[in-house]
């Protein structure tokens, strides 16, 4: 299921996926000077739970299934992550994928911690019936992890909106009481938020104006390529081209489409709307491959697809001057330094594709509540928070003369390990 947020990971080494996200870690701690004692506090989570989900199948008998929940951090505030379902999950992922919400919701001042589930099954294979039962008994295991206080989960891959609706009820039916912050990503009419959708994309095109800002670039005389065409992809392009900027390339996985005079964006949405969900075909365009597009001469590339589109093959040959992620880890560690060096600027995911789990804060407060607010409020609020967060790790990055993503950590880093300092250590 697509076009709505999620709260997906970063793509991890699968080997030691929690070794992957410790070198970012390992390298803002380095910078930061941090104390013995506060790097072992901050690298290991707070709370792994374990637990087995027997669910009755359709056939009547009984399967039990592995469910996992990492609490890394609940130092800004209650822990927050997604939930995902896959065959392969395994704690050691969730382990990292929970030190990742940390930083994310630390980077754009989201007062959450960090944490994840998941549960070892094959979506694929379960009939609705008991994709309904095995959430809802996972719940039931975590009653005394969740709640809006303490654990707020939310949809990651394999997990969506009516998952959310089934575990909302469940730990709702326990507590006697509809307890709505308990989960975000919810339908609208269980208490969901308005520009949920359009969040991730919306905060992107934020932090990219925010870029050009700060190199003196107008948005109506720039030039945009957008690989992807998806829910992040097709809202970036469309508020970009809002603003006046000329969108000369967009993609999807049918290919790319160009034209140097500008695309007319919401007639390619709507295109794609009624052509299978493809851009295939775009009248008006020229076809191009996905690589071209990421060559183009142009201003700003967002890379809104899949991870590791940019790596050292291609990264001495990208023109834009500036790269906002919309993707997770579309640019790889070792691209990095090559477009350093050619001067490039490049908003890292964990901050250029925040706004998601910025909304995913807004649903939890309007929950809490029980005023909802209109679509309008929802994006300023939207957009203030993406542009304080913006200039907050640019300060850092000046000051410290690093880059961004170097930036965007230490920042995250510094602001829990400042809190934990403050708070103490309970004894
Ligand atoms: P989506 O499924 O809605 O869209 C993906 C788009 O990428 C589609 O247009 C698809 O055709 C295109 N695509 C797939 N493979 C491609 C390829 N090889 N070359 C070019 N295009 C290709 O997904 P989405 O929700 O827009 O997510 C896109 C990326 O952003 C993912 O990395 C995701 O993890 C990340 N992300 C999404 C959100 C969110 O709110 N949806 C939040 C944070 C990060």
């Amino acid at each position: 299921m697509t076009g709505y947020y999620k709260e997906p990971g970063p793509k991890l080494d699968r080997e030691s996926p929690f070794e992957s996200m410790m070198e970012r870690f390992r390298f803002a701690a380095d910078i930061l000077q941090l104390d013995d004692g506060l790097f072992q506090y901050l690298a290991s989570p707070v709370k792994q739970v374990i637990v087995s989900i027997p669910v009755v199948m359709d056939s009547g008998k009984i399967q039990v299934f592995e469910g996992y929940r990492v609490i890394h951090d609940n130092v800004l505030g209650p822990s927050k992550g997604g939930i995902r379902f896959a065959p392969d999950v395994n704690l050691n992922e969730v382990k990292a994928l929970a030190a990742w919400m940390t930083w994310k919701c630390s980077v754009v001042n989201v007062p959450f911690g960090g944490a994840k589930g998941g549960v070892r099954c094959n979506p694929k294979e379960l009939s609705l019936g008991e994709l309904e039962r095995l959430p809802r008994r996972y719940t039931a295991n975590m009653l005394e992890v969740f709640g809006p206080d303490r654990d707020i989960p939310a949809p990651d891959m394999n997990t969506n909106e009516q998952v959310m609706a089934w575990i909302m009820d469940t730990y709702s039916m326990n507590a006697q009481r509809t307890e709505k912050a308990v989960v975000t990503g919810k339908p609208i009419i269980l208490g969901g938020s308005q520009g949920r959708k359009e969040a991730t994309g919306r905060g992107v095109v934020t932090v990219t104006l925010a870029a050009l800002s700060k190199l003196g670039m107008m948005p109506n005389k720039v030039t945009v390529a957008v690989q992807g065409f998806g829910n992040v992809g097709s809202v970036s392009a469309n508020l970009i081209y809002e603003q006046g900027a000329r969108v000369i390339a967009i993609s999807d996985v049918s290919g790319g489409y160009y034209n140097k005079n500008g695309i007319d964006i919401p007639a390619a949405i709507e295109y794609q709307k009624n052509n299978n969900n493809s851009l295939e075909g775009l009248p008006g365009t020229e076809s191009i491959s996905n690589e071209e597009l990421l060559e183009l001469d142009c201003d700003v590339l967002i890379p809104a697809a899949k991870e590791d589109q940019i790596s050292r093959h291609n990264a001495s040959k990208i023109k834009a001057k500036v790269i906002a992620e919309g993707a997770n880890g579309p640019v790889t560690a070792n691209a990095d330094a090559i477009l350093d060096k050619k001067g490039i600027m490049v908003i890292p995911d964990i901050l250029a594709n925040a706004g998601g789990v910025t909304v995913s804060y807004f649903e939890w407060v309007q929950d809490r509540q029980g005023y909802f607010w209109t679509e309008e409020r929802v994006n300023r609020r939207l957009n203030r928070m993406m542009r304080d967060a913006f200039d907050n790790v640019y300060g850092v990055a000046e000051k410290h003369q690093i880059t961004l993503r170097q930036a965007a950590y230490f920042y995250s880093i510094d602001k829990v390990a400042a809190t934990l300092k403050m708070r103490g250590i309970y004894a």
